[in-house]
């Protein structure tokens, strides 16, 4: 067999195999995915997921159940690629069997980083990346009464909020000095603070934990760098994901941050790409991009070369959080907050307390981030498409009407 075979049926994975076949791709294409059963959206893990029960598992299906047999996708559940041999072009499985490749796709994405001082095997202490780490979450929700979380990103904030949903107690630990430190802009993570702890969570920041108490194999509290004890019956460390790539690496494919790949997300060995959270694509956008619309993006662009096809529409990075009743929309990159020249204004939505951020370099727009302002992400996102940057002034006038930026 040949065609192509992708590593990983993540968001990612699954875009790729989709794309393929509607660029009208003919060959085999095998997905393999070490996990078991089918594929689910990982975005509602720290949100729905956790309200959900079991009998709701088939709504948070990635594709509908019919998706590999109508895409004519091989579909290999539970097994795990063991080995990549570039030399004739093939794959060793964890069953054993050698599958050929004319394209070799690695979606693998990443896994969460450890906190190494938290001691093994505890109860109560938790991880989200997977289907099977929610449920373990969310079969821990009935009998925790208080929960710290460890990690003050996406992950740690929107489990706090729904932890919150739950009537639990919650205390968030960040290392840095203001939340969302690496992906928000400092106004947003203000805001972020204030609106967590409106909601009665406790955040602490520049905290870093020391020391963890148990008892009878159970999480029970956790000791803080300034000595302060805090009781717990759950503990969720959040704290950033590390890509993926012991494969690549044992194939002698090159990585640093990631798979490093270009602007087409090719690897330095031929025929095979790397895509999603695992690419480091730094010719495209300068860093590591963990989210849905990248490993969209780069399924879709590499089953675009692969097929010789139409490329998907290249679209400003985009991200989005759901906490409480606040849509956070993000559209563009945030730069650092050291970075030289940067500037932010503050301009107040349509709703009750919605409003945007609008960060520039010297002059330049880089990114929007909107709170339960739809209409700020939608402009503010299509300026960064068509290289329009507004002044600072524009956008600080809040009667004047944003869809006029857009008009030549
Ligand atoms: P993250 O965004 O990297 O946030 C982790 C936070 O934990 C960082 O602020 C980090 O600070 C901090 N931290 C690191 N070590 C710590 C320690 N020992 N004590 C306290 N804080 C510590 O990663 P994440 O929130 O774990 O999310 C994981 C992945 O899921 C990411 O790919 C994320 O994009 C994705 N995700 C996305 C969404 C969304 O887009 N809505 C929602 C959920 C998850 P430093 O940066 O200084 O290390």
């Amino acid at each position: 067999m040949s065609g192509t075979i992708i590593i990983g049926a993540s968001h990612a994975g699954l875009s790729c195999a989709e794309k393929l076949r509607q660029l009208g791709y003919e060959a085999d294409i095998t997905v393999i995915e070490r996990d078991t059963g089918m594929p689910i959206q990982r975005p509602p893990l720290s949100k729905a997921y956790l309200a959900a029960d079991e009998a709701d598992e088939a709504n948070f299906a990635l594709r509908r159940p019919a998706f590999f047999e109508q895409m004519q996708v091989s579909f290999r559940d539970g097994v795990s690629v063991t080995s990549i041999h570039a030399a004739d072009n093939t794959v060793r499985l964890s069953d054993d069997s050698l599958l050929n490749y004319d394209n070799l796709v690695l979606a693998t994405g990443a896994v969460p980083r450890a906190l190494p001082a938290v001691p093994e095997g505890l109860k109560g202490v938790h991880m989200l990346r997977t289907a099977a780490d929610a449920r373990g979450l969310r079969a821990d929700l009935q009998q925790t009464k208080t929960a710290i979380v460890i990690g003050g990103g996406y992950i740690g904030l929107e489990a706090a909020a729904s932890l919150r949903k739950h009537g639990i107690d919650v205390h968030v630990l960040e290392l840095a000095d203001r939340l969302l430190a690496r992906v928000a802009s400092s106004p947003i993570s203000a805001f972020y603070k204030d609106l967590h702890e409106a909601h009665g969570v406790q955040i602490h920041l520049q905290a870093a934990a020391e020391a963890f108490h148990k008892d009878k194999g159970r999480i029970s509290g956790v000791r803080l760098q300034d000595g302060a004890d805090i009781p717990c019956e759950m503990l969720l460390v959040g704290i950033g994901v590390i890509p993926d790539m012991e494969l690549a690496e044992a194939a002698g494919i090159q990585t640093g941050n990631g798979i490093l790949v270009d602007a087409e997300y090719r690897t330095n060995i031929e025929n095979i790409f790397a895509i999603g959270d695992v690419a480091h694509c730094d010719a495209r956008w300068g860093m590591r991009l963990e989210s849905i619309h990248h490993a969209q993006f780069s399924g879709a662009l590499v089953a675009s070369y692969i097929t010789e096809g139409k490329p998907p529409v290249e679209e400003a990075p985009w991200f989005w959080s759901d906490q409480y009743d606040v849509k956070l929309q993000i559209a563009g990159l945030i730069p650092a907050a050291d970075t030289e020249g940067l500037v932010h204004q503050k301009r107040p939505g349509r709703k009750d307390g919605s409003f945007s951020i609008w960060s520039w370099q010297d002059t330049i727009l880089k990114a929007v981030e909107s709170a339960n302002d739809p209409k700020a992400y939608m402009v503010g996102k299509a300026c960064l498409e068509t290289g329009i940057s507004p002044s600072r002034e524009q956008i600080a006038d809040p009667d004047m009407d944003l869809k006029l930026l857009l008009a030549r």
